[in-house]
């Protein structure tokens, strides 16, 4: 356990854990378009529609920050591209850029190189956040934040300053003369402090005065910097968010940290998540660790079978249990391992716990809106003849189909040099790709035509 310590854990490894938050194909949804109410606007933050699941989800997400659904989880029921996956994410991005949110599809969980119930404790893991503090020093002419703390310096006003450290055996006898600054000076929360380094001389800078080339401009003898009495400050906290699954197999002596960027972390020994799960107790009791509860969405959950539904009962039970929510887009089916048929396929016991939603199909308008909405995103014009054929063929496909015809049609008018993508252009890209239907009846001829 020696080999932990939060400065081992490089800030890519943070950014990982949030990338797959930007999936194509949803990448124009930035929330759930809720206001302060939770109602949901008409269109806002790239949602349209389906109000009553977005209204459900925004609810569960208040109780959820307010700390009152532990051990329960949520289930979008819906038919085929209905958002359920869409509004997951949206519910991932109001909660914040910190907040992990994994997402796989039930059927990832059945793979050679690993358990189904350690594919699914990884997957727990990945979603839940260690947000860890850290004091480490200042480096000459970095800029960083402090907070004054009024106790320390005695001053009348206290504030949160930006500097920039420089020369630090000067920074002593001029951190004294911003002390005294600050006891005369109105100082308030976010002002910058540039004190002359010849002359003493102190000035308050306006509160936008924060990036570097603004420093640079002030000439070398222009120090920027906080000293509180005493004791020269040359530590500052940092503060790193990683998942425990990027702790364990940072700390797997058969893994290792590449392994996070290879995906392929393989099998984690219990023993070790046991050390670890002591280790940032340790640091919680410490204060020196917070743990950030995030989102695990499982895409397909009928796809999971009996014993990995005993296993989210009893992972849910955790005191560290993420939010699991889970979408399916059957009616009764099977219980994978059992020959039970139950709701959505999933076992009495997970259904009882479970909040369902459910998600409608979209109405024309809804459909015209969303499409608009992901030609902005792929930066597409389209002509209105070029819209209305795109949402009658939604109606007789499926949203996400059509979707995915936007980058084609738009690929086929920059051919013939068009400046919007029109009904032409549609009907080429439908022409040569099948939506599911017609690729299935596509293949069902040909084995008549063959066995005939
Ligand atoms: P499936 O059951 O097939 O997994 P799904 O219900 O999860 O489907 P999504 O994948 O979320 O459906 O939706 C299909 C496409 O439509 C995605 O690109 C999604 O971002 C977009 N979409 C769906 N609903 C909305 C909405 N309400 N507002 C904006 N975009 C949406």
């Amino acid at each position: 356990m020696e080999r932990i310590g939060a400065s081992q854990l490089l800030s890519g490894v943070s950014y990982m854990m949030l990338s797959h938050k930007d999936l194509g194909a949803h990448s124009h949804i930035r929330g759930l378009g809720l206001d302060d109410r939770l109602e949901p606007r008409e269109s806002s933050q790239g949602m349209v529609g389906q109000a009553k699941a977005r209204k459900a989800a925004g609810m569960i997400l208040k109780m959820v920050q307010e700390g009152r659904i532990a051990g329960r989880a949520m289930l979008f029921a819906g038919p085929p591209s209905t958002g359920k996956t869409a509004i997951a994410l949206g519910m991932a991005q109001t909660l914040g850029p910190d907040v992990p949110f994994t997402m796989i599809a039930a059927s990832e969980v059945f793979s050679l190189s690993m358990s189904k119930t350690e594919a699914l404790t990884q997957a727990f893991r990945r979603s839940i956040g260690v947000r860890i503090k850290e004091e480490t020093e200042i480096i000459e002419g970095e800029v960083v934040e402090i907070q004054i703390d009024r106790s320390l310096t005695g001053a009348t006003k206290t504030g949160k300053l930006t500097i920039k450290t420089t020369d630090m055996e000067t920074i002593y006898d001029l951190g004294n003369k911003m002390i005294d600054a600050l006891s005369k000076e109105k100082v308030t929360a976010g002002d910058v402090i540039a004190i002359d380094k010849t002359s003493g001389k102190v000035t308050k800078l306006g509160r936008s005065f924060a990036r570097s080339r603004d420093y640079d401009a002030m000439g070398a003898d222009t120090k920027f910097v906080q000293c509180p009495e005493g004791e020269i400050q040359k530590r500052k906290e940092v503060v790193h968010t990683v998942s425990l699954h990027e702790i364990d197999v940072i700390n797997s002596r058969t893994q290792g940290f590449l392994a996070l960027f290879a995906g392929d972390t393989g099998e984690i020994k219990p023993e070790l998540r046991n050390q670890i799960n002591s280790k940032v107790a340790e640091w919680r009791e410490e204060g020196k660790a917070e743990i950030i509860p995030g989102v695990l969405f499982i895409d397909e959950v009928h796809m999971l079978d009996i014993e990995c539904f005993s296993f989210l009962n009893r992972a849910l039970e955790n005191e560290l249990a993420p939010l699991v929510i889970m979408a399916s887009n059957r009616g009764v089916a099977r219980i994978r391992g059992t020959n039970l048929h139950s709701p959505h396929g999933l076992p009495p016991d997970l259904l009882d716990r479970v909040l369902i939603v459910s998600t409608q199909p979209y109405t024309p308008e809804d459909v015209k809106k969303i499409i608009n909405i992901r030609c902005e995103e792929e930066d597409v014009s389209l002509t209105s003849e070029g819209l209305e054929i795109l949402s009658r063929l939604a109606s007789e496909t499926t949203l996400r189909y059509v979707l995915n015809l936007i980058s084609c049609a738009q690929m086929l008018a920059q051919k013939r040099k068009a400046e919007a993508v029109d009904s032409e252009d549609v009907k080429r890209a439908y022409e040569y790709f099948h939506d599911e239907k017609r690729s299935v009846e596509w293949i069902s001829d040909q084995t008549n035509y063959l066995v005939s």
